[in-house]
């Protein structure tokens, strides 16, 4: 994903309600779907966040909250990482363990000092999603059920907002959850 400079949003947000982080941590390591030589990391989030992820937004320069899935967001590089407001945390292309970790402490650091002193927005960057990443996670068999001959070819539809991720049935079979996990955070870019 690449980004560009957007116009920053110009005031910060209340988050008086919001309980700081205490716990954020690592609790499996798995492979990552797109690139076998890096890591999707499942961690926890405590206490959870819920509706306290939305005002956290504007912190994070490519963050971007989403309705859909009840979640924030955040690309940083190739990372990325998805706060869902049940506590879950997500984070996909990652080196290695200790890269994990360092992460997750920025994030709970950013996100406490938030919570403590109010969101100073981050200058806004828009995210580019090219379809060759969309690819990666579509299930690569061409099986045409989604109308178009090839996933490629509906990576790029899908990109140009011309077809919905819907559309990939086999998506639906859970063999695929992870990837249809990640396909929805990254459509939100869309
Ligand atoms: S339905 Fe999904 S798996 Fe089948 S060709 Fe379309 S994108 Fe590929």
């Amino acid at each position: 994903m690449q980004g560009k400079a957007e116009k920053a949003p110009e005031k910060a947000t209340d988050l008086s309600q919001a309980k700081p982080v205490e716990i954020l941590e690592v609790r499996q390591i798995l492979p990552c779907i797109a690139d076998s030589t890096k890591f999707r990391i499942i961690s926890n989030m405590a206490p959870p966040l819920g509706g306290a992820l939305k005002p956290l937004e504007p912190l994070f320069p490519r963050g971007r909250y989403s309705e859909k899935i009840g979640a924030l967001i955040i690309q940083r590089g190739n990372i990325l990482i998805t706060i869902y407001g049940s506590g879950n945390v997500t984070m996909t292309m990652i080196k290695d363990e200790a890269e994990a970790s360092e992460t997750l402490k920025n994030l709970k650091e950013t996100i406490k000092e938030a919570i403590a002193k109010g969101v100073a927005p981050a200058p806004r960057e828009k995210v580019r999603v090219e379809p060759m990443e969309i690819y990666k996670y579509l299930p690569q068999t061409d099986c045409g059920e989604c109308g178009e001959q090839s996933c490629y070819s509906f990576a790029i539809r899908l990109m140009n907002g011309e077809v919905s991720l819907d559309l990939c049935t086999p998506l639906k079979d859970p063999k695929y959850r992870q990837n249809l996990e990640h396909l929805q955070v990254l459509t939100e870019y869309l």
